[in-house]
Order: C-alpha cells, then structure tokens, then sequence
C-alpha cells in the first residue's frame, strides 16, 4: 500500500512542484468521447502517432498490467529571463532553453522510485511525454489542476509554465485526490490571443493552426499564413500562456538547475539567429529538445521570421 503523504513529501524534497494520486482506470467516457471526435476531425495533423494504441491512451491499465495508481507530477520550466513573446528579440518556447525535459523528467521519477523503494518493471513504469497516456486528463484527475482553454494544464497558484510526468504502479495507496474543476470561468485572453485561431475554446486546439505543432513537428514548407504569424517566436509559440492570467500573476522561476534557460541561447541577437550555421545548431542545443525540429526545421522557421 502507498503512503500518498509520503509520496508527496518524497516528490517535493526532488523538486515537483505538484503530486497526486488518482485510480487507475479507464478515463470517464465523456474524455474518451472527446479524443476520438479531435482524432476524427483532424486536429492531430500529422502527429499520427496520436491514433495508433488509442485503446492505451483511453487507460493506462493496459499500459501496466495490474496497474491500481497514477501518479502525476508536475515540474516547472519558467525563468523570467526569457523575454515575453510581446517583444521584438527573436525566441524559442519558454520550455526549450534547458535541457531536454524528457531526459530531466524521466531523471527525476526513476529518483522518486527509488526514494519509495519501487523498482521499474517490478513496481510499474514512469512515463514522460513518450507513451500513450493522456497526461493532462490524468493530471486533472489527480487534482494538480485543470485543462485550460489553451490546452495547457493550469495549476492554480502557479500557472502552466509545468511539464508532467506520470507514474503508474500496481500498488494502491491509502488516500486519493479529488479532480480539479475548470476555474477558467468567462475568459477568453488565451483564445483572441492566438494569432492563428487555433484554440477551439473546449481545452482541445486544432494542430494544424498552431504554430507550436507548425514549427517543430511539420515537416516542408510552412502554410504562408503561418509563417506570417511566427515573429517573434520560431520554435514553440507561447502566446496563448503568456495571455493567461494565472500565468500573468503566479509563474514563478523553476528550483531545477537542468531546467534554468542556457546563457548562449539568452545571447543570442535576431542577426546570430540569422546566420545560424550546423556547427552552432550543435553546440547549442546539445541535449536539448529543440533537435525535435532539426536544422533545416530551424532555419526554415528563421528565415520565415523575414
Ligand atoms: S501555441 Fe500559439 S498558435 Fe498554438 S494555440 Fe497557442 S497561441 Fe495559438
Ligand atoms: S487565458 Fe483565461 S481562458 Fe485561457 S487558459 Fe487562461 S484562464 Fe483559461
């Protein structure tokens, strides 16, 4: 039996911002119904990895066999030193000036696994952003907080400068957290915020407008009203955050020192990005997320910025 307190306590003394825990079970028949309707649509572009194991996705049970407990964990990538998406220095997505999250994530939950005394395979399985598993709807049912209507987990108190991170264990534990309500009540900043329409004003965003999935998973020339939309940002997006007002009052600078924006890319000038060569594509983004886009996804990006 897991001690949800103890879990805690072990998940905040490594740096997670937010723990809790949640049955594990088929996800309700409402988000179910949800995903395959944006499937349907779609609203995945090309991302088709999204349609295959949808019978995983809709619940982690079949992900780990004898699975009784997800947790989800919540690590933020916020630093104020990166400059808002209002001005004109040429940028990445807040998230991708660190090292990559996958690999910092998934460092922290083997850790975490191993304060509690699981091993993997064994105990379960961690997951960062990798498997079939609905991160955000598990995240809501795990109390942390509540699917924006950008799309984005917002933590009341903190924002959604976070990314999540899941464990599911066959082990049940001795106290569960309630899921978290909507708290986005009549606004819509995030959505008029959106250069190219692509919040659906439901949590869920259509990928073929957004210029995050335009600039990092699209493969060949950018949609001429996309790439009208990029400046300042030509990797990621983050306007719809930067709207939001729980990220406006609450973000705060992340306490992980892998996470902390690298000083070459807070030096880089609109000319470096300009003549950005391989050679320093290499350096600097060693470990980083952003080789998702690859050099040429980069520069066609950059040279989209005019
Ligand atoms: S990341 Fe940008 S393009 Fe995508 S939904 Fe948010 S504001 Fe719109
Ligand atoms: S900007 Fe407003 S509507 Fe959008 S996610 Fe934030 S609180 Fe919700």
């Amino acid at each position: 039996m897991l001690s949800a307190t103890h879990l805690k306590q072990q998940a905040a003394e490594l740096g997670f911002s937010a723990c809790g825990l949640a049955p594990a079970a088929p996800v309700d028949p409402q988000r179910a119904a949800e995903l395959k309707r944006w499937l349907a649509e779609g609203c995945q572009a090309d991302m088709h990895y999204l349609e295959n194991n949808l019978d995983k996705r809709l619940n982690p049970c079949l992900l780990v066999e004898g699975a009784k407990t997800v947790v989800s964990l919540a690590v933020n990538y916020y630093s104020h030193q990166v400059p808002p998406a209002t001005e004109p220095a040429y940028r990445l997505a807040r998230y991708a000036y660190g090292t990559d999250y996958h690999e910092v994530v998934k460092q922290m939950l083997r850790r975490l696994m191993q304060r509690l005394g699981l091993e993997e395979g064994r105990d379960g399985r961690v997951f960062v952003d990798t498997a079939p598993i609905d991160e955000k709807y598990w995240a809501q049912q795990c109390g942390l907080g509540w699917r924006g209507c950008h799309s984005q987990l917002i933590l009341p108190q903190a924002g959604s400068y976070f990314f999540l991170g899941e464990l599911v264990l066959v082990h049940p534990a001795d106290a569960y957290d309630a899921p978290m309500q909507s708290r986005c009540g009549n606004c819509r900043r995030c959505i008029e915020a959106c250069p190219t329409g692509a919040l659906r004003g439901d949590g869920t965003l259509d990928a073929r407008r957004c210029l995050s999935y335009l600039t990092i998973e699209h493969r060949g020339p950018l949609p001429p009203e996309a790439a009208g939309s990029l400046s300042p940002c030509f990797y990621g997006c983050d306007r719809c955050a930067e709207a939001c007002p729980w990220n406006l009052r609450f973000a705060s600078d992340t306490p992980i020192a892998d996470l902390q924006p690298r000083e070459a890319l807070l030096q880089m000038q609109n000319e470096d990005w300009k003549a950005l060569t391989l050679e320093q594509y290499r350096q600097l983004f060693r470990k980083s997320a952003v080789k998702r886009a690859k050099f040429e996804g980069l520069k066609r990006n950059i040279d989209a910025l005019g």
